[in-house]
């Protein structure tokens, strides 16, 4: 019938709707900010962080999202 059946999920962190596609990289969060939310309590360090993640997102590697992680 249809391939191409879009499927939407809602974005943990702000429950906005988000396409599961190539187009959310940071699915199943709508953007990085929400994703880095999620990933735990440090909202005030998160803060901090914000305004360079743009530019350094790639050097979240999985060892430290996965560090993170275990401080929850
Ligand atoms: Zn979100």
């Amino acid at each position: 019938m249809n391939n191409n059946t879009i499927t939407i999920v809602k974005c943990p962190a702000c429950h906005k709707d988000v396409e599961w596609s190539e187009k959310s990289p940071y699915r199943p969060f709508c953007c990085k900010r929400c994703q880095l939310i999620d990933l735990g309590d440090w909202a005030t360090e998160e803060h901090r962080i914000a305004d360079k993640e743009l530019t350094e997102q790639d050097l979240w590697s999985e060892d430290e999202i996965s560090d993170l992680m275990s401080k929850h």
